[in-house]
């Protein structure tokens, strides 16, 4: 069986990629992708990632786009997320949400979608983030509250939201370990007269410049020694990879929200 893959934003960085991705994968075909209206709508899709021509252009409309497909693939902003998830909602396509930087609107948008269809969302869709999601649990379950717990990331001079989805994932993963709610214990960013730490924040750092595709370090520090959890991501690959693979996986899937750890068989 073939499956047909949209991919909504198709010009954006993380677009191309994963055109690109869906023309490299084995068991799936180019359904289409979609752009604001503006530059890139009418440009061929093969063109778009310095292929040949493949007949088939870049449109704006998404509700078309989920009806044409067996999946569709969305990295783009927020406020576009919103109408995607309407439109997964509307047609029942399986929907991968890479999107991060959602309020909690938008988050309901995606959550009303699950209901009518197969949907996975992710902060990151890296095989070796999703590790580090679940050593990170672990080593905060483990040691005690006399470590305290930072997470610093980096990223391009590009990226709009601050902390990273990933970085915000990596918090929630240590708070589990800890067997607290992150939102009781985070400290998003540190200014001026801030005083002593509390025992038991996790902290935030954030760092933005240059062509940094994704950075991550948990650090685990008390008085006597530090220990630090690394990913650095050498290419946006990795993000496309896992996602592709999402959209194939949720053909075997009833209407839900599914995770990463899900896809990976982590949980
Ligand atoms: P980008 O700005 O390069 O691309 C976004 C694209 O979305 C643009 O081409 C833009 O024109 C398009 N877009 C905006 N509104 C649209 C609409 N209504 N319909 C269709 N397309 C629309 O950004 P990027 O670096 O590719 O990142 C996109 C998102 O993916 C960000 O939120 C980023 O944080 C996230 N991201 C997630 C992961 C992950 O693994 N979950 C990895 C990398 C990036």
């Amino acid at each position: 069986m073939t499956i047909a893959i949209g991919i909504v934003g198709c010009a954006g960085r993380m677009g191309r990629m994963l055109l690109k991705e869906v023309l490299a994968t084995d068991g799936c075909v180019l359904s289409g992708g979609t752009e604001p209206p503006g530059q890139a709508v009418g440009k061929d899709l093969g063109l778009l990632v310095g292929g040949d021509a493949l007949g088939v252009a870049v449109t704006e409309d998404p509700v078309a786009l989920f009806s044409a497909s067996d999946a569709v693939i969305d990295f783009t902003i927020p406020a576009a997320t919103r109408i995607h998830a309407a439109a997964a909602e509307q047609t029942g396509t399986a929907y991968v949400v890479g999107t991060t930087g959602l309020s909690d609107e938008d988050q309901a948008g995606v959550n009303a979608a699950a209901k009518n269809a197969a949907v996975v969302q992710a902060a990151n869709f890296s095989i070796g983030v999703n590790l580090l999601f679940a050593l990170t649990k672990q080593v905060a379950a483990t040691l005690d509250a006399d470590y305290d717990v930072d997470i610093l990331e980096m990223h391009h001079r590009h990226k709009v939201d601050a902390p990273s989805g990933t970085a915000l994932e990596l918090g929630k993963a240590a708070a589990s370990g800890r067997n607290v709610s992150l939102e009781d214990v985070a400290r998003y960013a540190r200014e001026g007269q801030i005083g002593a730490r509390p025992s038991g924040e996790i902290g935030f750092a954030t760092l933005r410049g240059g062509g940094v595709i994704g950075d991550h370090t948990v650090l685990f520090a008390n008085e006597v020694e530090r220990l630090e959890l690394t990913h650095k991501a050498g290419s946006r690959e990795i993000y496309a990879g896992g996602a592709v693979r999402s959209a194939l996986w949720l053909q075997d899937q009833k209407s839900g929200l599914y995770g990463m750890a899900d896809v990976l068989g982590l949980n």
